[in-house]
């Protein structure tokens, strides 16, 4: 089965349209969302019905959602942050909150498992380093973990990070507990302004990421019209 990987969309439409366009057009089987559908940009209602529309779809919840539907004290996130959660919560249906309520923080599959930060702290911590891969090994449930949060597409291996440079197909295929980041839809930050999104074929074992451009002014006009913190805006443009 070929899974089309999303993360980290944040209410981001004109990158989620590209990267479903992409999807779509690669015909792929069924579709993973690793959480923050939304926060941070101009158009949260729309992604969640983009994601809600998508079928099959193995989804968990992030800690954007998490604070958007109120489940989470905005206090915990930066002011940039809280400023577009305010909005966020304000903007959003009460069907969306709803929907962003019941998602769950953690999906195992027989194919993988999902969790937007970690499996020992689900919607907090920023897996980054070789130390932090090791001490999430025993909660590791699946060969392949998918996670977002961080916005930094890469794969953990014991032996190794690898941090994706651009668009690259890697083999998945030892016999190793890997995790991964698909990188950020709609906030990258590896210096790379474009939506990021990936292939992972269970078959196979291969998994492509793909960086795809998409009309970044379009998004930022509608912040700047929504008020939306001008840092946010602004760092659409260089990916970070
Ligand atoms: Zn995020």
């Amino acid at each position: 089965m070929r899974y089309g990987i999303i993360s980290d969309i944040h209410s981001n439409l004109e990158a989620l349209e590209t990267v479903l366009e992409f999807l779509k057009s690669q015909k792929v089987d069924g579709y993973i969302s690793a959480g923050d559908i939304v926060g941070y940009g101009p158009n949260p209602n729309e992604c969640v019905t983009k994601i809600r529309e998508l079928y099959p779809l193995w989804v968990v919840v992030g800690n954007h959602d998490w604070a958007a539907c109120g489940l989470k004290d905005i206090t915990w996130f930066n002011e940039y942050a809280q400023k577009s959660l305010v909005w966020t919560r304000q903007t959003l249906t009460q069907n969306n909150q709803i929907y962003l309520s019941e998602l769950p923080k953690i999906v195992h599959h027989s194919d993988f498992s999902i969790v937007h930060g970690s499996l020992r702290d689900p919607l907090s911590e920023y897996l980054l380093t070789p130390q932090q891969y090791k001490e999430n090994l025993p909660y590791l449930k699946s060969q392949y973990t998918f996670v977002g949060h961080s916005h930094v597409p890469f794969i953990f291996v014991p032996s190794s990070t690898y941090i994706f440079k651009d668009s690259e197909q890697v083999s998945l295929a030892k016999n190793e507990k890997y995790i991964i980041n698909a990188g950020s839809v709609g906030q990258p930050r590896d210096n790379n302004s474009r939506a990021s999104c990936a292939i992972f074929d269970s078959s196979t074992k291969d998994f492509k990421l793909h960086r795809l451009k998409y009309d970044i002014s379009k998004t930022q006009e509608k912040m700047y019209k929504a008020r939306l913190p001008a840092f946010l805006i602004e760092r659409l443009s260089w990916g970070k």
